[in-house]
């Protein structure tokens, strides 16, 4: 590898494209989260951690994080509405999820948007369909109970880029660029 690749390859970060709740969003999510699971059952996301993952980029080198930002500022999308009503686990990752049961056109496009622009940059992505949600609980040892939470409304007018790193006390996130949604 020449050195100038070398450079690049060293200085990849684990980067993703997300919905990035307000504090209010997410001080209600906790209190969801909250109800559902209290019982020593999993491990909660930490409320700063609480987020809507648009696409998952992997690691990315600098150049190609250039490709990703210049394709999202050619994005054009309105703002939208989420409704937050309907929970749920996957057995498999073994996770407590909150989703909107309804995906508006505009959360689809931009979706979509990222993630064919992150392929045009190189990156090769989940090629599973996409499923909105946000991870409220990890590593649950049994299903929840049949708690429920009031429905949570998102007025959605923005779309974040985020470095995740891994450090020994788990998983950190830092919004390194974000983007208005509108006319
Ligand atoms: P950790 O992996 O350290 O336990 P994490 O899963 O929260 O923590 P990342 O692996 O960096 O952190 O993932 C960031 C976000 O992207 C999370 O919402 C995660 O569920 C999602 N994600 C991770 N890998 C994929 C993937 N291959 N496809 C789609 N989404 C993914
Ligand atoms: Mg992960």
């Amino acid at each position: 590898m020449p050195a100038s690749e070398r450079e690049q390859a060293a200085a990849a970060e684990r980067l993703f494209f997300a919905l990035w709740p307000d504090d209010a969003l997410r001080r209600r999510l906790a209190q969801c989260r909250e109800r559902l699971a209290n019982d020593g059952n999993g491990r909660p996301v930490p409320a700063e951690n609480l987020h809507l993952t648009l696409a998952f980029l992997g690691r990315t080198d600098t150049r190609q994080r250039a490709c990703v930002e210049a394709m999202a500022d050619a994005i054009r999308c309105p703002a939208f509405e989420l409704q937050l009503n309907r929970t749920g686990y996957w057995p498999r990752p073994r996770v407590l999820w909150i989703a909107p049961s309804e995906m508006p056109e505009a959360l689809k496009g931009l979706a979509a948007a990222l993630h064919g622009g992150a392929e045009g940059c190189g990156l090769s992505l989940d090629a599973r369909p996409y499923r909105a949600h946000l991870t409220l609980m990890r590593k649950l040892a049994r299903p929840p109970g049949d708690a429920r939470c009031p429905p949570l409304r998102w007025s959605v007018d923005r779309f974040v880029l985020v470095r995740s790193t891994t450090l020994p006390q788990g998983v950190k996130y830092d919004v390194v660029r974000e983007w208005g949604l509108g006319e």
